[in-house]
């Protein structure tokens, strides 16, 4: 079967921005090209599963914003940090120097503890019910935000193909990213996700109180003045909620793909 050659005139910058490459339709975008792909939206919609297999799909890396604002949460829990002490908390997170592990699949997010010593891991503790509960809240101090998004645009900077997923990746980080997409689903039909996955670690979910969390956490994401979670207005919108995953990333993919096609056009 013959190949489509498509070839895209992209510029490489860590705001997102294309650099110029040649990708074979079907197969990993290449070495070098230089590529950011944003997902955002709510709770629940499937962004993290689709976000990684789109990586792998790309062979690009894939970076979990929300898992860099849980960490901030669970060190904050952890060390007893008073929340409202923002000053304290955000000079904590500073110093924890967050960072992914990359050689692991997905990469895990690590810190330097409070008394010194080497990075650590974070994941065992990021998806616990009470970090859960509080991310939010955090997640809305200005300075905080401030400096996720100066992370993630050096992480950016090191990892140039990336998809990254959170809620202000198209709107805020990544203003020029190749593709924006923002999902959505319906909160019902995100409760029952998140219930599943709960079941699956274990733990038995009152399907009520997960819809109620959802959303006040979207409530929450939605009315901050920082980085609010918000459709931006080139963002393709997919609504997954009758959607399998992988009806959701062929579309993606496919989305992806004719974009660097029309890039080659221009
Ligand atoms: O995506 P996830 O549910 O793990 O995100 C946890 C929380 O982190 C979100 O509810 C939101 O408050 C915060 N977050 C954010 N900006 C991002 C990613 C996550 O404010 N880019």
């Amino acid at each position: 079967m013959s190949k489509v050659t498509e070839v895209s005139k992209l510029q490489n910058d860590a705001s997102g921005g294309p650099a110029a490459t040649v990708v074979e339709a079907g197969s990993p975008v290449p070495e070098d090209a230089q590529i950011v792909i944003t997902i955002d939206g709510p709770a629940g919609t499937g962004k993290s599963t689709i976000a990684r297999q789109l990586a792998e799909r790309l062979g690009l890396d894939f970076l979990d914003t929300g898992a860099m604002y849980r960490a901030a949460a669970a060190i904050a829990l952890d060390e007893e940090i008073d929340l409202a002490d923002t000053e304290a908390l955000v000079a904590r997170v500073t110093q924890a120097d967050l960072h992914f592990d990359w050689s692991a699949s997905p990469p895990t997010i690590m810190a330097l503890p409070a008394s010194g010593g080497d990075f650590a891991p974070l994941d065992h503790r990021i998806r616990d019910a009470d970090v859960t509960s509080v991310v939010s809240e955090i997640a809305a101090i200005g300075a905080l935000r401030a400096h996720m998004v100066r992370k993630q645009r050096i992480i950016a900077s090191q990892h140039p193909h990336l998809v990254s997923e959170g809620r202000d990746q198209g709107s805020v980080v990544f203003p020029d990213a190749l593709c924006k997409f923002y999902l959505d689903a319906e909160p019902g039909v995100r409760a029952v996700r998140r219930a599943a996955q709960l079941i699956e670690r274990g733990e038995q979910p009152d399907i009520d109180e997960l819809r109620a969390q959802i959303e006040r956490r979207d409530h929450l994401d939605s009315t901050r003045s920082d980085g609010p979670l918000l459709c931006a207005d080139d963002a393709v919108v997919v609504d997954t909620s009758h959607l399998s995953i992988t009806q959701v990333l062929d579309r993606l993919e496919a989305e992806v793909r004719a974009r660097l096609a029309q890039d080659a056009d221009v």
